[in-house]
């Protein structure tokens, strides 16, 4: 899902990224999107100014393209196209331009053959593998990744299952990602149904299991895909620490079911009490899951399915991976609701925050424990909470001003 964005209307394209697409197909998009295209190449300028006119061409040097997007090209493709910060959509091929793009609160779309999990954690809202499939999704309408689509308020139920290369041990595994988990160090946190949705459902508390049912037909969705072109034979989720609820299991008992596949589940366990992960390094983490997990029986052969919600560093995937493919599993597959989402500099402290109109203090994004539904809270005993509609409403406001007024002085 757009992190911001609710009609896109404009697109600001890293041109010179797409060296080998026909300067001429861009026309497929200008019907629908107004275009500004970006590029550090005096050739390719005059080339696209013949195309689509001066207008929607914005020439940058070389040094400057190396910060691009930045707050004054910015401001100025703003200028350019007539639109606001929440109307338009940067694309690219690039890392660089992609990661620069992800400081603004307008759309990114990143165009890629592969994603690796490294990048899978700097994710754009929307990725696909090609021009062709770029337009496809722009003409649809398709606004990002499945599960931050299906969680979404009012949105539809059409998204993305992002294939992702995971390394282990030289070899690559296929993980079907299905959307982004901003932490709470991340300027998202507190912007993202999503991330609320799931971590107020793995939580103790009045929402835990409030989203168990959606998850549950993300993980369908999932598989019904993977079917087409994986013959799977077993299913299992990350299993729970000793003494721990396992809160996967009915999911897993029910996909097991439906798909008529064995359910993993009783055989394959956690048999260490490893130290919660948070403020331990890659390597650590490594070392704390290592031979956590058992696997009680041979799987000769067999491709598995293993399902997880949020995957930080990966470390406990690549454990159950290991004790999987020890016990002789010929293909392993994860489906991951969310991979954390690292690094968020949007305006480096200037991010977009609520705060209650009646003790002004900030909110914090909620579950209604009934129906899944989002608002914000203070959780002052007289003051009124705000819809996830009238928050968005704010948020909006608050973004559009910052860039429209304070960055349009900006000289480029
Ligand atoms: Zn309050």
């Amino acid at each position: 899902m757009y992190r911001c964005v609710t009609q896109l209307k404009g697109l600001v394209i890293d041109a010179d990224s797409f060296y080998n697409v026909s300067k001429s197909r861009w026309k497929e998009l200008t019907e629908n999107f107004k275009c500004v295209f970006i590029t550090s190449d005096k050739e390719n300028k005059i080339e696209y100014e013949k195309l689509y006119s001066e207008k929607n061409v914005l020439y940058l040097p070389g040094y400057l393209k190396l910060f691009a997007p930045s707050s004054a090209s910015h401001a100025k493709v703003l200028d350019m196209l007539a639109l606001r910060t929440t109307e338009i959509a940067y694309i690219t091929k690039e890392t660089r331009f992609l990661d620069n793009a992800l400081s603004f609160m307008s759309g990114v779309v990143w165009v890629t053959e592969e994603v690796t999990y490294q990048e899978a954690s700097r994710a754009a809202d929307l990725i696909c593998s090609g021009f062709d499939a770029l337009a496809a999704l722009l003409k649809k309408g398709t606004k990002g990744f499945l599960g931050e689509v299906v969680v979404y308020p009012d949105s539809d139920r059409e998204g993305l299952i992002i294939p992702v290369k995971f390394n282990v041990d030289g070899e690559t595994y296929l993980m079907c990602m299905l959307g982004r988990y901003f932490g709470y160090s991340h300027y998202m946190n507190q912007l993202h149904p999503y991330s609320t949705a799931i971590i107020r459902n793995k939580s103790k508390g009045k929402a835990y299991g409030v989203y168990n049912r959606v998850f549950l037909s993300l993980y369908k969705t999932t598989i019904n895909t993977l079917k087409r072109n994986h013959k799977i034979d077993m299913i299992c989720s990350v299993p729970a620490r000793p003494g721990q609820e396992d809160r996967f299991k009915k999911i897993i008992e029910e996909l097991a079911s439906d798909n008529e596949i064995e359910n993993l589940n009783a055989s394959f366990n956690c048999i260490s009490n490893y130290p919660i992960q948070k403020a331990s390094s890659q390597m650590e983490r490594e070392s704390n899951v290592k031979d956590a997990f058992v696997l009680s029986n041979r799987i000769d052969g067999a491709t598995v399915v293993l399902i997880d919600d949020i995957v930080t560093t990966g470390s406990t995937l690549k454990a159950c991976i290991r004790e999987l493919k020890a016990k002789g599993a010929g293909e392993v597959i994860c489906i991951v609701l969310g991979i954390n989402q690292l690094g968020g500099t949007y305006w480096s402290s200037d991010a977009p925050e609520l705060y209650c109109q009646d003790c002004g203090n900030k909110m914090k994004m909620m579950v209604n424990s009934n129906d899944g539904s989002f608002f914000y809270s203070c959780f002052g005993p007289n003051c009124r909470g705000v819809s996830f509609r009238e928050a968005k409403r704010r948020i909006q406001t608050q973004v559009e001003c910052r860039i429209d007024v304070t960055e349009k002085d900006y000289i480029l």
